[in-house]
């Protein structure tokens, strides 16, 4: 594996990838949660190549109150099973 940037491990699935594999998700200041690399606060990570199935088990888990320290608001919360296109389009932060 090309050990592009730094390494960070999917909330979902466990797998150790770098960065650029990887997509980034954040709280807004209202805890909402939110996809883009330049967030403020702590980031969690997914699979680029499977994010729908790894925001599942993310979700399954309760992994994003874990990897951020604190619960997003559960009304941002994409449900199970929505296609990951729409959910990022409606995730990225209006810049
Ligand atoms: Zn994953």
């Amino acid at each position: 594996m090309a050990a592009d940037g730094p390494i960070r491990t999917c909330i979902g699935c466990r797998a150790r990838r770098s960065q650029p594999d990887l997509v980034r998700f954040h709280l807004d200041e209202h805890a909402r949660l939110r996809v883009g690399r330049t967030g403020p606060g702590r980031g969690a990570w997914l699979c680029g190549d499977q994010t729908a199935r790894c925001l599942a088990s993310a979700l399954r888990a309760n992994a994003f109150a874990r990897a951020f320290g604190r619960e997003p608001d559960r009304a941002s919360l994409p449900s199970h099973g929505v296609d990951w296109p729409s959910i990022e389009r409606q995730l990225v932060a209006p810049s």
